[in-house]
């Protein structure tokens, strides 16, 4: 296995991942202890719910330009995507430790296989018991009325809500193409942005222009399933989570790429990147995965500066020196 596929820490804060490690060192020098960190995300979700009352009321006369105005927000846009300057692949995944590994996926006697709705168990070797769902020819079902039922209200509120997803990662439950590592990142981003825009926001002023480095010790095909569950109907081993931290250039120059020679090769997009976003729209984002998957690109802040301002004081300021760890499954 090559250096740098050591993408696992454990709550104590053990981190092997050397890019980790820079974090780690990072928070033990502040009075925060690294097993605090990770129990951020719960008081920040909690303080979220308490701001949805003023948060609404900002984000509902947005359609309206003059009470917009009012507000002193800028007038509403349409919604923009991530901007992706460049992707590439590390290959991590060759390791035989991820749960969705290539190689350990093969279909054989070793893999069993558990109906998705009512988990019976079979092997493939005997998997003439199970039947495959007709359309992502991916999750299987020990009877015809698991598989009605499932679909129309099982787990995630029925399988013809997850079907595409299953499908897109298949029988070798990896992702191939670049079009779908695309969509999985966005995926990925729009369900920790209401958290990752206020601690940018909030860093770019304490600390000064600089990007968000989103990393995961999960692969980006287990990351793309809407439930922690893989198609063998099995649950995905862990959390799924996502690691926030933000870092100057100096720091990506000092800490990020000394211990982590490949990142060097995102080095000029990741700079141009951090001189021209404007940071009361955008933020810069380095996306890396256990896969080996990597993505630099910017996005826009949501739902805007100001409510991100507000969110990243009230969230950030006390507790989060180090990084933030968001579990995918509780937001
Ligand atoms: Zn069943
Ligand atoms: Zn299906």
């Amino acid at each position: 296995m090559r250096e740098g596929a050591g993408w696992f820490y454990a709550r104590n804060g053990s981190y092997s991942s050397p890019t980790i490690s820079v974090i780690r060192a990072r928070t033990s020098t502040s009075n925060i202890s690294a097993s605090n960190i990770f129990y951020v995300y719960t008081s920040s979700l909690l303080r979220f719910h308490a701001h949805c009352g003023p948060l609404r009321q900002v984000v509902k006369p947005m359609g309206d330009p003059t009470a917009a105005a009012e507000l002193g927000v800028a007038p509403p846009s349409l919604p923009r995507q991530p901007h992706w300057v460049k992707t590439m692949e590390l290959g991590y995944a060759t390791g035989g430790d991820s749960s969705l590994d290539p190689e350990n996926a093969v279909v054989g006697p070793g893999l069993t296989f558990a109906c998705f709705k009512c988990g019976k168990e079979t092997s493939e070797l005997d998997g003439k018991h199970l039947s495959r769902c007709a359309k992502c020819s991916t999750v299987r079902y020990c009877s015809r009325e698991c598989q009605v039922t499932d679909w129309k209200g099982g787990a995630g509120g029925g399988h013809k809500f997850l079907c595409a997803a299953y499908k897109r990662i298949g029988e070798a439950m990896t992702l191939t193409s670049a079009d779908d590592k695309q969509s999985v990142c966005e995926e990925i981003l729009r369900r920790v942005r209401f958290y990752a825009c206020p601690y940018v926001v909030h860093k770019t002023a304490t600390l000064g222009r600089g990007f968000l480095f989103l990393q995961s010790p999960s692969t980006l095909a287990e990351l793309s399933l809407p439930l922690p569950r893989l198609p063998t109907g099995s649950p995905i081993a862990g959390q799924r989570s996502v690691l926030l931290h933000y870092l100057t250039m100096g720091e990506f120059d000092s800490e990020l790429s000394r211990d982590d020679f490949e990142m060097a090769q995102v080095r000029n997009e990741l700079k141009a990147l951090v001189k021209a976003y404007n940071k009361r729209y955008d933020l810069v984002l380095l996306m890396r995965f256990r896969c080996g998957h990597v993505a630099v690109g910017s996005a826009p802040l949501v739902p805007d500066y100001a409510v991100c301002v507000s969110l990243g004081k009230d969230y950030y300021s006390e507790a989060t020196e180090g990084a933030l760890q968001l579990n995918l499954d509780d937001v």
